[in-house]
């Protein structure tokens, strides 16, 4: 039976330090909502203006107005489902991923 080497880990003051984006925010310049297959619709009915999705959705797309959802920024959103997966609405949500068409 082959003997197993131990290796030391650096700690995390020894890791070598990552990239850094300094132009943070540049993302916005590009419509990163062409590379979605699946789209968040809102249904305004059905919201209860709980924000989660808002606080959630990692591409800033929610859109607000006066504190209040109000649609999605899909020149941006990618996508993801996220804001789909955490809305609490019951039984049908207030945001559906539909397929994109072409
Ligand atoms: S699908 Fe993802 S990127 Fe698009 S609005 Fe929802 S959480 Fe944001
Ligand atoms: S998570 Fe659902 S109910 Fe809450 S604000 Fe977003 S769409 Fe509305």
């Amino acid at each position: 039976m082959a003997k197993t080497e131990k290796v030391k880990l650096p700690s995390w003051k020894e890791v070598v330090i990552g990239g850094i984006n300094p132009d943070a925010g540049s993302a916005a310049k590009y419509n990163s909502g062409t590379w979605r297959t699946f789209k968040p619709v809102w249904s305004d009915e059905r919201c209860i203006q709980c924000n989660l999705c808002w606080i959630h959705c990692p591409d800033s797309s929610i859109m607000i107005k006066d504190g209040k959802v109000c649609g999605m920024d899909l020149v941006h959103c990618k996508g993801c489902g996220i804001c789909a997966s955490i809305c609490p609405v019951k039984p049908k949500k207030a945001i559906e991923m539909v397929k994109e068409e072409k």
